[in-house]
């Protein structure tokens, strides 16, 4: 382990919340119960099963914020006392209907409304799929020609990215754009090229997310910085692995292409580190927010920023973890000053059911990891008592 667990500050944490939280963790290191765990998640969504209360009290509460802003103060406000900031990231996911998607905009302004008044948050975020139906964006993928109830929504699309954008250049808090699926990301990555070109004049106020998993995202990362410097704006760049990997899999399988992930974890992390190092080497044009847990990547970033006499908290680099993981990487670098904030997701229980999926399955798969907080809340428990 790179980062030692002795900068985790545990004393806001009580016993009975380390033991379920050492419990959850525990669960989530057994491939069965896991198995067992994401069905009976996806037969409440699915079914509406009256066990909310339970979720709510046991995986909602580690890895959310809560059901809503309010809701999430008690949070951030804990986090800041660590010198640790926050995103708060609005988690409903794959809603398709005009209400629902009015909604998010309107969840995603107020977002950025409290973010105005609480410097202990330095970003917003959103999902496309939050504000256009998912065909929408997929067939804007294809290229294919809109019909023209099509280009209305797109229209609509168009108007509430520019009145997000506009509102966090007026208030000046930068905007996190997330990634997703590779067959609606082209035209997520086109409609975010545009904002950039028009909100990244000066200041970076617009950030796109790029996957490192993805073989062909190195190349578009140092196109896009060519573009930059072309038409003169400045690139805002989320680096991530990616979240999608077993979805995009079986999607190549299934249309027969070939797929956009690399074969091997080590590519991806080849393809993760020549990133970090092309965005430093390039951080006179490039705002940087760095999301991943590994430890090695964030080792690399720090020595970096060292070598290149970049100071701990310049302004242009973030990390950022997610909410209830590696908790070791994000007070290390609250220690010693560099900006860290957590993503914390938040939302009604039954809608971030999607999300809390996609956190199962992440914690069951890199067991490496789960072990590490197993061992980390099972050292704080012994020094409780
Ligand atoms: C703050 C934050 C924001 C995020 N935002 C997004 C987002 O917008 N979109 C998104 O998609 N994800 C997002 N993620 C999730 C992220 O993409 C990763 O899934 C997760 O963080 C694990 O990667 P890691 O860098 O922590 O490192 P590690 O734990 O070292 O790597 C695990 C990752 O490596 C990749 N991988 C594993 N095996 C293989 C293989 N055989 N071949 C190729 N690649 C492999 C996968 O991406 C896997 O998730 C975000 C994560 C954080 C912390």
């Amino acid at each position: 382990m790179i980062f030692s667990d002795k900068y985790i500050d545990y004393s806001s944490k009580t016993k009975k919340e380390l033991r379920q939280a050492l419990i959850l963790f525990s669960l989530l290191s057994n491939k069965i119960i896991v198995k067992i765990g994401n069905y009976l998640l996806k037969i409440t969504l699915k079914l509406h099963l009256p066990v909310l209360f339970i979720i709510k009290n046991t995986i909602f509460k580690h890895f959310c914020g809560g059901e809503n802003i309010s809701d999430s103060r008690a949070r951030i406000h804990n986090l800041g006392t660590h010198n640790i900031q926050t995103i708060l990231d609005y988690s409903v996911e794959g809603k398709n209907d005009v209400q629902s998607l009015e909604n998010t905009y309107k969840e995603i302004l107020k977002n950025l409304d409290e973010a105005k008044t609480n410097s202990l948050i330095p970003f917003s975020v959103f999902k496309f799929t939050g504000l256009a139906r998912f065909d929408l964006l997929k067939k804007i993928n294809t290229k294919k020609q809109l019909n023209k109830a099509e280009k209305n929504e797109l229209k609509i699309l168009k108007k509430r990215l520019n009145d997000i954008c506009q509102k966090a250049e007026n208030i000046k808090i930068p905007i996190l754009i997330d990634a997703e699926e590779s067959w609606i990301q082209d035209a997520i990555d086109e409609l975010t090229e545009e904002l950039m070109i028009k909100y990244n004049k000066s200041e970076v106020i617009v950030f796109n997310t790029i996957q490192l998993y993805r073989w062909d995202k190195l190349k578009y990362i140092k196109d896009l910085h060519n573009q930059a410097k072309r038409k003169k704006f400045k690139l805002g760049l989320k680096l991530v692995r990616g979240a999608y990997m077993e979805k995009e899999r079986l999607w190549s399988k299934k249309k027969n292409i070939k797929c956009v992930i690399h074969r091997t974890k080590e590519n991806c992390d080849q393809d993760y580190n020549s990133a970090i190092k092309y965005c430093i080497n390039n951080i006179e044009d490039i705002g940087l927010c760095f999301g991943t847990h590994n430890e090695y990547s964030t080792d690399l970033i720090l020595q970096l920023m060292k070598q290149k006499g970049i100071e701990n908290n310049d302004k242009r680099i973030y990390f950022s973890q997610l909410l209830g993981m590696s908790d070791n990487i994000s007070f290390y670098l609250s220690y010693f000053n560099y900006n860290v904030a957590k993503y914390v997701p938040y939302g009604p229980i039954r809608e971030v059911i999607p999300y809390l999926i996609r956190r199962v399955e992440e914690n069951s798969a890199i067991t490496g990891q789960t072990k590490s907080e197993i061992k980390r809340l099972k050292k704080a428990l012994k020094e409780k008592t």
